[in-house]
């Protein structure tokens, strides 16, 4: 029997910033220059290179061998040796985009553009480029982790997030892309074609184990989502012993819901009584989760009273099924206490699939796709009149990222060569 394990070759590309192109050329013909160029730059970063496993990194980087591209007109690409392990990486200068023709300028401005919300089809007009470059682009740059883009930038692995699942469509398909956002930054993005616990176990156990790959004692303590079974059920499965609570803002909103056959001044009432009841909630820091249920056993009381026994019982019936998760919000100081982020966060990355919708067929790479968008969501920093203005999300959350230009950022965050200096312990 024949073996068939295929080999698969590690990516070590790195993309250098050389500053501009001229510096690039003349180092060509210095190759001590070159690799100090290299050396300086990766100091710069505090990444290393990733040498293979055995690599003690005591060796020293000579320059291996250099080839044209040809799809570049003949642009001249170095490769680097290291001496003790033998890895080698490829160094792509910071105007080359790895296995693309497009440049850099250019798929800064279309991604930006359409980042924007502006349509694949006048991006495709005002940067002379086709539609399915851009979403090649895109999944391109969604082959690489979130996780590892994230930890290289020095954010700790998560430990309270907010977990939901977008519906979406793909063609007439119904879709859900299970997503984990903490505070402005998207963990995970997935994709899949049916809501149950199972799928959700499967595509958040993506992030478990990507993030578990960085910091083996990695555990989530606590997370907020809208009360969804499958949602709980398949995080109970991933993370035993997580705290889970339930959005209070969505408690809110579904009150009224809960309410038949009343006037409308009546349920406002209500409604305005149990947003109190919340705040109140909140405030009390020490007694809260006892006050709270001795409070909603009060509420549901009253809607008897004021709304009749059928409402009453309806939102007594509610009280039971939640009270569980919204404990948990109010006994956890840390844990997030709506998901408006994330629901901002889906509502973005909406936008982008509704306009990508030629392209969101079931045999696309959506996962690639996906995971592309929720890189541009996190880096591309905001614009000039929001707030945090000129920051991206990562940076928001207090992260740092390689330079001042988002897109070099994130073509130097997805270099397969890199990695970071530090071990990260999350806080
Ligand atoms: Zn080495």
């Amino acid at each position: 029997m024949r073996h068939t394990a295929r080999q698969t070759r590690d990516n070590r590309t790195i993309t250098v910033d050389f500053r501009d192109d001229t510096t690039y050329y003349q180092l060509l013909g210095d190759g001590k220059a070159f690799v100090e160029c290299v050396l300086a730059f990766l100091l710069s970063l505090g990444f290393q290179l990733t040498h293979k496993a055995s690599c003690s990194e005591g060796g020293s980087l000579t320059r291996h061998s250099h080839y044209a591209r040809v799809r570049l007109g003949g642009l001249t690409i170095w490769r680097l040796q290291c001496t003790a392990c033998k890895a080698v990486f490829t160094v792509l200068p910071h105007f080359v985009l790895r296995y693309r023709q497009m440049r850099p300028a250019v798929a800064r401005d279309t991604l930006l553009a359409t980042h924007g919300g502006l349509s694949l089809e006048w991006c495709a007009v005002l940067y002379n480029v086709s539609p399915m470059a851009i979403y090649r682009l895109v999944c391109a740059f969604g082959r690489h982790s979130l996780v590892t883009v994230l930890t290289r930038c020095g954010l700790p692995l998560p430990l309270y997030v907010l977990a939901d699942e977008k519906h979406s469509k793909c063609l007439t398909d119904k879709v859900y892309l299970p997503t984990i956002v903490r505070g402005r930054v998207i963990w995970h993005l997935g994709y899949t074609t049916e809501a149950s616990a199972v799928a959700f176990t499967q595509s958040y156990g993506e992030f478990q184990c990507a993030a578990s790959q960085q910091d083996p004692s990695y555990q989530v303590k606590g997370v907020l989502t809208d009360g969804f079974d499958s949602t709980t059920k398949s995080l109970r499965t991933l993370f035993p012993g997580v705290r889970l609570g339930t959005c209070l803002r969505h408690a809110l909103l579904k009150l009224p819901k809960k309410l038949v056959a009343i006037t409308s001044p009546l349920r406002q009432a209500l409604r305005t009584q149990f947003h109190t009841l919340w705040y109140r909630a909140r405030q009390r820091k020490g007694l809260r989760v006892f006050a709270l249920g001795q409070r909603l056993r009060r509420f549901a009381d009253h809607v008897t009273n004021t709304a009749g026994e059928a409402n009453g019982h309806r939102v007594r019936q509610w009280f039971q099924a939640k009270k569980a998760g919204w404990y948990a919000v109010l006994a956890d100081p840390q844990m997030p206490v709506t998901s408006t982020l994330l629901d901002q966060a889906h509502n973005a990355i909406d936008r982008k699939l509704f306009m990508m919708k030629g392209f969101h067929h079931p045999g696309g790479s959506q996962q690639a796709f996906l995971t592309g968008l929720a890189h541009l969501y996190n880096l591309i920093p905001y614009q000039r009149r929001a707030q945090h203005a000129g920051q991206c999300g990562v940076e928001v959350e207090g992260g740092r990222v390689p330079t001042a230009d988002w897109f070099l950022n994130l073509q130097i965050l997805t270099s397969g060569g890199f990695r970071e200096a530090m071990t990260l312990s999350t806080t």
